[in-house]
């Protein structure tokens, strides 16, 4: 034994020396600037807080096992680009479903649990943060849920809160409709529309409270200017925006000035770090090129949907969603799609203005009829947007914050809060007065 460690020993010696004997070549070092970003994107928590899908589960049986067909979303590509959690949309078409809103958003969250049990070898559903990083260890793909417009809430409380009971983690205040008690940019401009005096009635102010104090985390994406201010004055809970980008590159009111994007940041209590604009990959809020070319048709858009819609009704049948989203594909897709280096551009611009820990990825995938920058057509596509940032600089520890860290801390300043404010047992908003906020 002794010999043969004497002789592993002198040979170890020898090896040294001989090393220290060849030209001076720097040791490959393990240090986080060394990683490449396959290796960087592949270590990562990456996150995407908003995609449509639920609506193909519900109206077109889709699997998550089927081939990506018209779609942006499937296993196949969760893994090729390890997306490690999904926040499905729970989307309520607040025409088609007139007087069933709280059904349809039943079908749709049940229709990411029947996913969630017939895939169940691959995918975990999940409520919370420690569920998203237990999946990521465990080499699982973590569902969770969003709902996508407060209408879905019918003016209910209770309804909200079995919503968060059922597994519901963030409620987007608005979607392109204005609802009783919050405006949306989607029609704030249309004075046919009943709109709140100040963004959000007393009501809305208690939504906002009962969000707060239950852990669901608050989304501002689709609400009115009026309606995001009047929601960060009041929120104790930094806030998210789960699919918006910036206005300073792209005018689109869904888009984010400069001044909200730094609100965002600042959003939440005197001690907050914060919260996270989640980019919209969507080609519309990413390039005024496209944007000017998409309104420019807009009018020839409504006059063939009318068409068609008509068409239907003649038969007494309402046309279908994916009849609809084919034709309008069919006139967007006329429009070139944006480079990719837009998309980064409004990362790059929100982490300038808002700061590296306010910015993250919020796909919009299965909503914008693959109107999505060149080369992005699935999550299988997103190690290219590690790529390009860490091409721009951007550390591995900067990408890892943009890929879902900033979401993940978000995530559990928002149930800090609610642990604090259902200690507090403080009477609802409508109750009493509305609670001043302190200042930073
Ligand atoms: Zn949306």
């Amino acid at each position: 034994m002794r010999t043969r460690l004497r002789v592993l020993l002198a040979l170890l010696t020898l090896s040294v020396f001989t090393h220290a004997q060849t030209p001076a070549q720097p040791a490959p070092k393990m240090t986080p600037k060394s990683l490449t970003p396959a290796q960087v994107h592949q270590s990562a928590i990456v996150i995407d807080t908003h995609a449509d899908t639920p609506q193909r589960f519900v109206d077109e049986h889709f699997d998550l096992a089927d081939p990506l067909g018209n779609g942006n979303l499937n296993l196949d590509s969760i893994h090729k680009g390890n997306l490690g959690a999904e926040f499905f949309s729970i989307w309520v078409d607040p025409v088609a479903n007139q007087g069933r809103f709280a059904g349809r958003t039943f079908d749709l969250i049940d229709s990411v649990k029947q996913q969630v049990a017939k895939h169940h070898d691959q995918i975990v559903f999940v409520t919370s943060p420690e569920g998203i990083e237990q999946a990521h260890r465990e080499h699982k793909f973590a569902a969770l849920m969003g709902i996508e417009g407060g209408h879905s809430i019918e003016d209910s409380i209770p309804l909200l809160r079995q919503y968060y009971a059922l597994g519901v983690r963030y409620m987007t205040l608005t979607w392109s409709n204005s609802n009783n008690w919050a405006d949306s940019s989607g029609d704030i401009d249309n004075a046919s529309i009943p709109h709140t005096k100040e963004g959000l009635t007393e009501f809305g102010k208690d939504v906002v409270y009962e969000m707060n104090r239950l852990g669901m985390m608050i989304d501002i994406s689709h609400v009115s200017d009026r309606t995001f201010y009047r929601t960060l004055v009041i929120t104790r809970a930094p806030v998210i925006a789960s699919h918006s980008s910036a206005r300073a590159l792209c005018d689109h009111p869904r888009n984010m000035t400069d001044d909200m994007l730094r609100a965002v940041a600042n959003s939440g209590g005197p001690n907050s770090k914060g919260g996270v604009v989640d980019v919209n990959f969507y080609s519309g809020f990413i390039s005024q090129a496209y944007r000017d070319a998409d309104k420019a048709q807009q009018p020839e858009i409504d006059k063939a949907v009318a068409e068609l819609k008509a068409k239907y009704k003649a038969e007494g049948k309402e046309a279908p969603h994916a009849e609809i989203d084919k034709l309008q594909r069919s006139f967007a897709d006329r429009i070139p799609r944006p480079p990719l280096s837009m998309l980064i551009d409004h990362i790059d611009h929100i982490a300038k203005v808002a700061g590296i820990d306010h910015v993250g990825l919020g796909s919009d995938f299965d909503g914008v009829s693959g109107q999505l920058p060149e080369g992005l057509n699935s999550p299988a596509d997103l190690p290219k947007i590690t790529e390009a940032l860490m091409a721009r600089g951007y550390s591995a520890e900067d990408c890892r914050k943009i890929l879902g860290g900033n979401l993940l801390r978000v995530f559990r300043e928002v149930e800090a809060v609610s642990k604090e404010l259902q200690a507090e047992n403080r009477p609802r908003i409508t109750d009493k007065q509305p609670f001043d906020k302190p200042q930073k």
